[in-house]
């Protein structure tokens, strides 16, 4: 059983992207570790994006570490299912131990090491790496109103594809690249309205992920070195023009409004006194960190961030994280950026159980 009296090296908490990618140099390592992951399937929160998201780049610049995405038959930017299927593959391929379906509910600390617990049993361990992700934590912004609209609302985790929107008057909140897709998504079958807190910010047609990871990669340099830097991804704007939303912008439709003041019964109420009715409103509103089952260790800080030096969590050293965003490391939320992080945490793990006299070979 996974109880053992002796802790494991690692347990990696999450089995997406960003847990693959620390697996695979936890084996390189040779330590001795569980990825614990909450789905049936592997694909982490791949497997359940909407039918037609397209990645930001080619598969040639979406490399987990040591192995290459390959191409998807017909198609230069990969699907989500795609990538789902890569990711199926490449655990296997490296053999990672992936433990599912275990949903881990909290750490907490013991004697010595970390304790892991979870609806499948409790792992022991000298080194936690939380790579949860974000998307089990949507979040919707409160809007007065809200309760009482008589149509649908639903977040983009939700959403899957844009039949069930065919003839409907459907409002779509947001300005990044959930939104924009969802965009260009649904207003093929449907009539709809865009509103964003601030303008959006579309970057050129020319920049893609990879360029995007190349920034990326510079201003962690540059902030390495001590040199001030130029604001970097942010920059450049928010919004990727793949092709389905450059498709969008031809016929017309990617044309945003101000935010509403409230939503109505039957629509939304604008500051200017104008309204529109709906039948739906999808909120492309974005993600938190899912980090609830760290609550026990104490580690969360102002706003719910946890402070960390590299991923390692300054007030409890034995826990990483990997994958979440930029503050665990340049892109480290994507696909190629992931196994960066993951590098970074696991050489410090190894070093840390080479000082305590555990040198794996
Ligand atoms: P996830 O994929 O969410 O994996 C986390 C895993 O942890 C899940 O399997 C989950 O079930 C599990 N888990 C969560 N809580 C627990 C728990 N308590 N116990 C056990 N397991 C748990 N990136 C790119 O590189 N290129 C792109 O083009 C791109 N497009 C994107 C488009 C969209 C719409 C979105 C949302 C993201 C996109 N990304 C893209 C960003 C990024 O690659 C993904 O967000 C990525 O899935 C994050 O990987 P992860 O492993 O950190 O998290």
């Amino acid at each position: 059983g996974p109880t053992s009296s002796a802790p494991l090296d690692a347990v990696v908490i999450g089995g997406g992207q960003a847990g693959l990618a620390t697996g695979y140099f936890l084996r390189r390592a040779h330590l001795d570790f569980a990825i614990l992951d909450a789905e049936e399937r592997p694909g982490g929160s791949w497997q359940h994006y909407w039918d037609s998201l397209r990645l930001f780049s080619p598969a040639e610049h979406s490399p987990l570490p040591g192995w290459w995405m390959p191409r998807e038959e017909g198609a230069e930017f990969p699907s989500a299912a795609h990538v789902a299927d890569y990711l199926a593959a490449y655990e296997t391929r490296y053999e990672l131990p992936l433990r599912r379906p275990v949903r881990v509910s909290r750490v907490r600390r013991d004697a010595g090491a970390l304790v892991v617990e979870s609806d499948a049993g409790t792992w022991r361990a000298r080194h936690v790496i939380s790579a949860t992700g974000t998307w089990r934590a949507p979040y919707i912004p409160a809007y007065p109103g809200m309760d009482g609209f008589a149509g649908r609302q639903l977040h983009t985790v939700a959403y899957r594809n844009a039949r069930e929107f065919a003839g409907q008057r459907v409002l779509i909140v947001g300005g990044g690249n959930s939104a924009a897709q969802i965009l260009a998504d649904v207003s093929q079958p449907a009539e709809t309205t865009w509103v964003t807190l601030r303008p959006p910010r579309f970057l050129p047609d020319d920049v893609d992920g990879r360029v995007l990871f190349d920034v990326a990669t510079r201003r962690a340099a540059a902030r390495r070195m001590g040199v001030s830097d130029d604001g970097g991804v942010e920059a450049l704007g928010d919004i990727v023009m793949v092709p389905p939303v450059l498709e969008a912008r031809d016929r017309g439709v990617l044309k945003a409004q101000p935010m509403f003041e409230r939503l109505t019964r039957r629509g939304a109420h604008w500051s200017d006194g104008s309204e529109q009715e709906f039948d739906a409103v999808i909120w492309c509103t974005g993600f938190r960190p899912v980090l609830r089952h760290l609550g026990p260790l104490g580690v969360r800080g102002e706003g719910g961030r946890i402070e960390v030096r590299g991923t390692r969590s300054v007030v409890e050293p034995r826990l990483h994280m990997v994958g979440y965003g930029d503050w665990t490391g340049p892109a480290s939320a994507t696909l190629i950026g992931s196994g960066r992080a993951a590098k970074s945490a696991v050489a410090d793990i190894a070093a840390s159980l080479r000082e305590e006299g555990r040198a794996p070979d």
